[in-house]
C-alpha cells in the first residue's frame, strides 16, 4: 500500500534537510526529493564555511547535527578595515560566547544525510518518482528553484555583476578565532576580502570569500595557487608571511533577491511553501544567507506547532498559518536584505562622496557602541 505522505521537501541544502529532520520528530511521514545525478558527473567540491549565529546553533542542535572538532570554530573577534585606513573591530559582548561559530559546509551537508538516511518516517525518492498528493510542498530548492519557477512567482533579483571567489588558506600562526574583513578601492570596481577562522580553535586555517568584479573572478579561476597567495598579501598588507593558499577554489555570481509570493494553494486541501535561498538570497558579505535561511524553518516549526498544540483542527494546508508565516519572515527578511544592499551598494560606489562616507561610516560606526551592539546581534544573535 502507498505511504500517506504528511510533507513534500523538495531540496537537499541545509534548509531542506534540517526541516525534513525537524518534521520527522513531530511524526509525521515526510517524503524529500533527490536530485538526478548525470552520469559521470563528479560532485563539486564545496569550498564554502558558513558563519552561524545562535538561533542556527539551536536550530542545529535540537536535530543533533551541530558539528563537532575542527569541523566548527568559535569566531571570537572581528576586525574591519576601509579603503582608507578606517578600522572597525568587533569583540563579544559576554566573553563565554562567541561572536558566531564557524562550520564546514561540507561536514555539515554529510551529517545531516547521514542522519536523514535513519529516520524510517523520511523517504527519499527521486522528482518524478515521488507521487505524492502530500497536504503541503516545502520548496527548498535554493535560488534556481525550478518548482517556484514552475509556480510563476515573481523573484526581484538585483545582480551585483560581482562574484565571490571562495578558497582555504593556510595563514602560518594560529588564528584565534578572529576574522578579518577588507573592503578595497578595486581597480576595476569595488571589491570585499573576508578571511574567516576554521578548521578548529587552534588552526591557522582561514576560509577566504573575496568578492570582486566579475571579469576578474574568471581570472583567478585559472591563477596558480602562487599568483593567488602574492594577490591576498598584497591586501592583507604582508601581515601573514608564510600564508599558502591549500584551495579548492570555488568561484559564486552574487546577487540579492527575494520571492514576492511565499506561500500559495493547489487547492483547499494542498498547499506549497518557500523556504531559504528559494525566497531570498543576500551579499554573503555579512554571513546571514544561511542564517535566514535556518530562521525560516524555525518559524515553519513554530507556525504548524500551533496545530498540535493549541490549535489542532488546522490542517498542514492551512490558509491562515501559511500567510503568518510569510508575514513573519518577510519581514525579518527586509532588513537583514536592506542591510546588505546598502552596504554593498556604498561599498561599490565609485565616486568620492560614497568614498568619505564609507570610510567616515567606518570610524562613526567604531565610536557608536550601540550601533556595534545591533552589528553584534546580526552576526550572533
Ligand atoms: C560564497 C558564499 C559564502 C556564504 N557564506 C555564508 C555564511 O557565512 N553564512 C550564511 O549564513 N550564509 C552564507 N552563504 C549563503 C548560504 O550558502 C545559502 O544561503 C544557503 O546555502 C542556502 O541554503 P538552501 O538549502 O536554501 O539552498 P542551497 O544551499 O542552494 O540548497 C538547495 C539544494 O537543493 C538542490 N535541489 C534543487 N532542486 C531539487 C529537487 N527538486 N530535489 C532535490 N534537490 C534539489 C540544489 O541542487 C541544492 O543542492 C554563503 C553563500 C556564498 C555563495
Amino acid at each position: 500500500m502507498e505511504k500517506k505522505i504528511d510533507v513534500l521537501i523538495k531540496g537537499q541544502g541545509v534548509v531542506g534537510l534540517a526541516v525534513a529532520l525537524h518534521l520527522s520528530q513531530r511524526q509525521l511521514e515526510i517524503a524529500l526529493s533527490t536530485e538526478q545525478v548525470q552520469p559521470g558527473t563528479v560532485p563539486k567540491q564545496d569550498a564554502r564555511y558558513y558563519a552561524l549565529n545562535k538561533a542556527s546553533k539551536e536550530i542545529l542542535d535540537g536535530i543533533d547535527c551541530w558539528p563537532s572538532g575542527s569541523d566548527v570554530t568559535d569566531l571570537r573577534e572581528m576586525q574591519i578595515f576601509g579603503d582608507e585606513a578606517s578600522e572597525l573591530s568587533f569583540a563579544p559582548v559576554n566573553m563565554n560566547r562567541p561572536l558566531a561559530w564557524i562550520v564546514k559546509a561540507s561536514s555539515l551537508n554529510k551529517k545531516l544525510l547521514e542522519k536523514i538516511n535513519l529516520q524510517p518516517n523520511i523517504t527519499l525518492a527521486m522528482d518524478e518518482g515521488l507521487n505524492t498528493h502530500a497536504p503541503l510542498t516545502l520548496i527548498c530548492e535554493g535560488k534556481h528553484s525550478a518548482m517556484r519557477k514552475k509556480l510563476g512567482v515573481e523573484f526581484d533579483v538585483s545582480p551585483y555583476e560581482q562574484c565571490a571567489f571562495a578558497t582555504l588558506i593556510d595563514t602560518g600562526s594560529p588564528h584565534h578565532g578572529k576574522a578579518l574583513q577588507w573592503f578595497i578601492d578595486g581597480e576595476g570596481g569595488a571589491e570585499i576580502l573576508g578571511m574567516l577562522p576554521c578548521e578548529g580553535n587552534g588552526s591557522s586555517k582561514m576560509s577566504v570569500i573575496w568578492s570582486m568584479p566579475a571579469p576578474k573572478a574568471s581570472q583567478y579561476q585559472i591563477k596558480t595557487d602562487v599568483d593567488i597567495s602574492q594577490a591576498l598579501a598584497e591586501v592583507t598588507k604582508h601581515q601573514f608571511p608564510n600564508l599558502q593558499v591549500l584551495g579548492p577554489s570555488t568561484v559564486w555570481p552574487l546577487s540579492a533577491s527575494k520571492a514576492q509570493q511565499w506561500v500559495g494553494h493547489w487547492s483547499s486541501n494542498s498547499a506549497w511553501a518557500l523556504l531559504g535561498d528559494s525566497a531570498h538570497t543576500v551579499h554573503p558579505l555579512a554571513g546571514m544567507g544561511l542564517n535566514l535561511g535556518l530562521g525560516d524553518v524555525a518559524e515553519m516549526l513554530k507556525t504548524l506547532d500551533l496545530r498540535q498544540d493549541k490549535e489542532y483542527w488546522r490542517k498542514l494546508s492551512d490558509r491562515y498559518l501559511l500567510r503568518k508565516y510569510e508575514r513573519a519572515r518577510k519581514t525579518d527578511i527586509l532588513s537583514a536584505w536592506l542591510f546588505c544592499d546598502a552596504i554593498q551598494r556604498l561599498f561599490s560606489h565609485p565616486s568620492a562622496v560614497a568614498k568619505t562616507l564609507r570610510n567616515k561610516g567606518l570610524i562613526g560606526v567604531q565610536k557608536l557602541t550601540f550601533i556595534k551592539s545591533f552589528f553584534m546581534l546580526q552576526a550572533g544573535s
